[in-house]
C-alpha cells in the first residue's frame, strides 16, 4: 500500500486552523491549489447506455466539488470511476498527476460514503469507525483507539463510542459513516447522496456539519447530489451534469448568476425563460420581440438584428410595477414560503416552439392578485442561447 499523504497532514487543532487560514488566504489571492484528481476523456458505456460521455475535469486539493444533475445523468457512475469501483471504457483517471486508471479502490486512498449508512449493526459506533482502520494504519502511527476518539469528536459524536447504531438518529449514523471513511486519513473523500435518506431539516444541519468537517481537514471532497439547492450551498465548485457530461463547471454564484445554457438556467433555482427575436440594437441594449411585448436586454455587443435569443431573468429580479420591460400578467397561484411568497403568473408571450401561455415566477413579500405589471432591469437579463 502506498504511503498515506495524510501522514504529513497537520494534526493539532491549532495547526489545522493555521492550515485552513492559509488555504483561505490563498483562495482569496486567487492562487490555485495543485490538482488533486483529474478525469481526461473518460467514457463509461454499459451495453447501449453511455453513462459517462467523454468527461474531462480537474479537482483541486482541498476543494469541495459537487456533481449535480437530474436522475440518470451519470453522477454516481462518475463517482464510482473516481473511486475505482468501475473502470472507464476509454479515458484516464489521475490522482496527483499519477495514472490510477487500473488501480483498485483500496489502493487509491479514497474514503467513500454512500446514501444508505451501511453501518455494521452488530458493532458499536467505535467499532464501526475502527473498522476503517482494518486495512490501513491510522495516520501518523497514532493508536487506533485515539484515532477513533479524535474522529468521533470531529463529527460531534464524542462520548458515543459504545452505542449501537440503532440507538442513533439517521443524521448521527451518517456522521459515523463519514468518520469511518475518514479513519485511515484518505486523500479524497467521496460522498454519494449521503443525506438523501434524511428529512429536510436534518439535511440542512448535516450539510453544514459536513462542510465544517471538510474545511477543518482540508480534504479534497467529491459530493454527488440531485439537489441543486444543496449543491449551491455546500460547494466550492460544481459540475451541472446532463446526459453523461458536465454542462457547466463553475463556482455556485457563477452557475446561479451566469448559467452557460438554458438547461443550467432552468435546473439550478427558479428561473423565467424568454425567447424572442432581436429587432433593434442601441446603446441601452438589444430590443427583442417576445410574444406581444418588446423587451430590452443588456448584452456585450454579441447580439445582432434577426438573432433568435433565449434569455432568463430570476424571479427575485422581476419587480412589480417596474417601469423597464413592463409585462402585463395575471396571478394564477401563490405559495407562501415564509420570508417570501412565490407567485405564479401567466402572460401572453408564447414561446415559438411551445405555443402555449407562458408562466412567470415572481418572489414578493406582499400578496398579489388579479392583473399585475412586472418589469425587470435590462442588466438582470442573462442571455443563454443565440440562434443566428
Ligand atoms: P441517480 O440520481 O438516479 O442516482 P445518476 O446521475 O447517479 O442517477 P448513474 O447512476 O450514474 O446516474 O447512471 C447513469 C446511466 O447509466 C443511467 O442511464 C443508468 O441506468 C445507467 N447505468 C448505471 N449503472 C449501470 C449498470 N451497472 N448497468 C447498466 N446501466 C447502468
Amino acid at each position: 500500500m502506498r504511503a498515506l499523504a495524510s501522514e504529513n497532514r497537520p494534526s493539532s487543532a491549532a495547526e489545522r486552523e493555521h492550515e485552513r487560514e492559509r488555504r483561505e488566504h490563498d483562495r482569496e489571492q486567487g492562487r490555485d491549489a495543485p490538482i488533486a484528481l483529474e478525469l481526461e476523456g473518460v467514457t463509461k458505456r454499459y451495453a447501449e447506455t453511455t453513462a459517462v460521455d467523454d468527461v474531462s475535469l480537474a479537482v483541486r486539493e482541498g476543494e469541495f466539488f459537487t456533481l449535480v444533475g437530474p436522475s440518470g445523468c451519470g453522477k454516481t457512475t462518475t463517482l464510482r470511476l473516481i473511486a475505482g469501483f468501475e473502470s472507464p471504457t476509454t479515458g484516464t483517471v489521475r490522482f496527483g498527476g499519477e495514472d490510477v486508471t487500473g488501480v483498485p479502490p483500496e489502493d487509491r486512498d479514497v474514503g467513500v460514503v454512500f446514501q444508505n449508512y451501511a453501518l455494521f449493526p452488530h458493532m458499536t459506533v467505535g467499532e464501526n469507525v475502527a473498522y476503517g482502520l482494518n486495512f490501513a494504519d491510522a495516520p501518523g502511527g497514532i493508536p487506533d483507539e485515539r484515532r477513533v476518539q479524535e474522529l468521533l469528536e470531529l463529527v460531534d459524536l464524542g462520548g458515543m463510542a459504545d452505542r449501537e447504531p440503532d440507538q442513533l438518529s439517521g443524521g448521527q449514523q451518517q456522521r459515523v459513516a463519514i468518520a469511518r471513511a475518514l479513519a485511515p486519513g484518505p486523500d479524497v473523500l467521496l460522498l454519494d447522496e449521503p443525506m438523501s435518506a434524511l428529512d429536510a431539516q436534518l439535511r440542512e444541519r448535516l450539510r453544514l456539519q459536513v462542510r465544517e468537517i471538510q474545511r477543518e481537514l482540508g480534504i479534497t471532497t467529491i459530493y454527488v447530489t440531485h439537489d441543486q439547492e444543496e449543491a449551491l450551498a455546500i460547494s466550492d465548485r460544481l459540475a451541472v451534469m446532463r446526459a453523461g457530461r458536465p454542462e457547466q463547471v463553475a463556482r455556485p454564484r457563477e452557475i446561479y448568476r451566469r448559467p452557460d445554457t438554458r438547461f443550467v438556467a432552468e435546473f439550478v433555482g427558479d428561473n423565467n425563460v424568454f425567447a424572442g427575436t432581436v429587432t433593434a440594437i442601441d446603446e441601452t441594449g438589444a430590443r427583442l420581440e417576445v410574444g406581444p411585448e418588446t423587451l430590452t436586454v443588456a448584452h456585450e455587443g454579441d447580439l445582432a438584428v434577426g438573432d433568435e435569443v433565449v434569455f432568463c431573468v430570476r424571479p427575485e429580479e422581476l419587480r412589480i410595477d417596474g417601469d423597464a420591460n413592463a409585462i402585463t400578467a395575471t396571478v394564477v397561484s401563490a405559495e407562501f414560503l415564509g420570508e417570501t411568497t412565490r407567485v405564479h403568473l401567466e402572460w401572453q408571450g408564447c414561446e415559438r416552439e411551445r405555443k402555449r401561455k407562458r408562466e412567470l415566477l415572481v418572489r414578493t413579500r406582499d400578496p398579489l392578485s388579479g392583473h399585475v405589471v412586472v418589469g425587470f432591469d435590462p442588466d438582470d437579463a442573462h442571455v443563454v442561447d443565440v440562434l443566428e
